[in-house]
């Protein structure tokens, strides 16, 4: 490998490491697995990645095959930005904003940018990117892009796919391509290109042609989806194709995105925020589909369990002291209103206000940026759980991020509850009411033989349950080598072979971040779970620019 490692030293411009102290670093992400890459580069510019992809693709053509990992800051908590070969870490050089657009708010931006350096930046400009993950602090927007992340606020503003408008994307073969929506007729010029790109269109249009019926019968029942691959927005009724939608929540999987352009909102600081106390799920249920109804609805709704709270008051007994009072209540919902018209926001609140009345629920309202903030904190209380360990027993993302139709919300809570009385874990449940999408990490010991039986056997029993209950197996965290292997039941074998064929129009060598998302089992992924669980060193190891 240092063969290699020496080419890529004297062709690029950033750094090239393969030091066995930074390929341990870098063989964990925020997943339970483990893969050590062979060579760490830091690209300095889309040169790097370009002539990196274009080495790899020559040595494939005859035979060797070293693949290549994008990575933003390796928060994935499904195992997608680990890998056995070049892991290429974006954070060190590629972060800059490129350009603001003031007029229509679109911001360019290279993928290595911290999420939250960004959101500052765009606060400047009264806009913001609406689906920022809650590790907006500690992770990339080229990660975001790539899991097709999203957050608190997508409830209203939907998911990270619904802002990129145009990406510069680093093919498998080193080629550069810039994606956007494409009429019949500029579709028609790509085809006719003798490069890879028009062999891409070429057969990207006649697979999307003979599957329509299989493609338009993928939609789930769900508020927000990030698991498989996007295939229903590449070619729309009016025959316009683009690439964009597919390359979002592909995971590195299909190209290395080197440029973003991405649409922002108007950003509203004056809110209203709603605490509803609920001591029933089927009122919560109730109560949240009636909200879910009004015609400006919540930008926000977003839910912790009493679980949580016994925990954060047994372990963190400061945290949220004055905030919330026990005896606890059985679920906290926050609804926030963000409507840039203030008598919009006011009427609307006061609907929801009516509604937890008849219901007989008890409530408090905020709108004081002090009264705010405090209520946040008992969602935001959740990285507590993450971030506990018991010795060696750690809160371990294995089912963390499952979303059923909302009218199986109840019920998904219910049987969450009854999976881990059976298992006898601790439980705690917070998460996107609005979507119904909850987040739950189970504690267990992965140095012990039983625990790491019990991870495999909690992913069947678990990801089966999301599945019959029309749901999906990832709501934002996207499927990395932790879900993949339930690719195939979730969509079905039709669609799955789709989506062998979609990585193999992309990918042929199969050097773009192999083992994620297609041919992946169960058997593939047990040998790469840890032995021990952590994240603490996430974010810290990048060389100086
Ligand atoms: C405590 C905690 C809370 C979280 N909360 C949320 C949440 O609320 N919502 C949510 O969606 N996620 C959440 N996540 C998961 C994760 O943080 C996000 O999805 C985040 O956006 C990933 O960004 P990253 O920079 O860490 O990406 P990485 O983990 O480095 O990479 C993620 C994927 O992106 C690919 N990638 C990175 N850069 C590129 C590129 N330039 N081109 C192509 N592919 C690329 C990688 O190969 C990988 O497949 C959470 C994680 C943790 C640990």
């Amino acid at each position: 490998m240092s063969k290699v490692a020496h080419y890529l030293q004297e062709h690029l411009n950033g750094e090239v490491m393969f030091s066995p102290a930074i390929r341990k670093y870098f063989s964990t992400d925020g997943s339970v697995f483990e893969v050590t890459p062979s060579i760490v580069v830091y690209p300095r510019d889309e040169d790097d990645v370009r002539k990196t992809a274009r080495f790899t693709w020559q040595l494939a053509e005859r035979g060797r095959v070293i693949p290549i990992t994008a990575r933003g800051m390796g928060t994935c908590q499904g195992g997608s930005a680990i890998g056995s070969g070049i892991m290429m870490v974006f954070p060190a050089h590629m972060k800059r904003i490129l350009e603001f657009d003031h007029k229509t708010g679109n911001v360019v931006i290279e993928p290595g940018i911290n999420y939250g350096t960004l959101q500052q930046a765009l606060h400047m400009h009264k806009r913001f990117l609406p689906p920022f993950p809650s590790s907006i602090d500690y992770s990339s927007v080229g990660g975001a892009i790539a899991n097709n992340a999203s957050g608190e606020k997508t409830f209203k503003y939907g998911n990270t796919r619904n802002f990129v408008k145009n990406l510069r994307v680093v093919l498998a073969n080193g080629e550069v391509i810039e994606t956007k929506r494409l009429s019949k007729r500029e579709l028609s010029k790509k085809m006719g290109l003798t490069t890879f790109e028009g062999e891409i269109y070429r057969a990207l249009d006649a697979l999307v042609e003979d599957n329509k019926e299989a493609i338009k019968g993928m939609q789930l029942d769900v508020s927000k989806n990030s698991a498989g691959y996007d295939l229903m927005d590449i070619k729309r009724k009016d025959g316009s194709f683009d690439l964009t939608p597919l390359f979002v929540g592909s995971q590195g999987t299909l190209g290395i995105v080197t440029e973003a352009t991405l649409a922002t909102a108007v950003y509203n600081p004056n809110t209203t925020l709603i605490a509803a106390f609920f001591e029933d799920l089927h009122v919560a249920e109730h109560a949240i589909e009636e909200i879910k109804k009004l015609p400006d609805g919540p930008s926000a709704m977003e839910l912790v369990d009493d679980n949580l709270l016994k925990f954060i008051d047994e372990h963190h007994p400061n945290q949220l002291k004055g905030i919330v009072e026990k005896p606890f209540h059985k679920l906290i919902v926050l609804i926030e209103f963000d409507d840039a018209n203030d008598r919009t926001q006011k009427k609307m609140s006061k609907r929801t206000l009516k509604i937890l009345k008849k219901l007989e629920v008890p409530f408090q309202i905020e709108t004081e940026e002090y009264e705010k903030e405090q209520l946040w904190k008992i969602r935001h209380s959740a990285a507590a759980v993450v971030s506990h360990s018991e010795g060696k027993m750690k809160a371990l993302p294995i089912i963390e991020d499952g979303i059923v139709p909302s009218d199986k919300f109840n019920k998904y809570i219910t049987n969450v509850y009854k999976m881990f009385e059976k298992y006898n874990l601790k439980v705690a449940l917070w998460g996107h009411a609005g979507n119904a999408n909850i987040h739950m990490q189970p504690f267990l010991d992965l140095s012990q033989v039983g625990d790491r039986q019990k991870v495999f056997k909690i992913l069947e029993e678990y990801y089966t349950m999301v599945i019959g209950l029309g749901g999906s197996t990832s709501g934002e965290h996207n499927d990395g080598r932790l879900r993949s292997p339930f690719l195939k039941r979730l969509y079905g074998e039709d669609i799955y072979s789709v989506f062998e064929k979609v990585k193999l129009i992309f990918d042929p060598h199969g050097t773009m971040n192999p083992g994620v998302k297609i041919d992946v089992t169960i058997d593939d992924i047990k040998p790469l779970l840890r032995h021990e669980y952590g994240m603490e060193h996430l974010g810290h190891h990048l060389p100086r620019s």
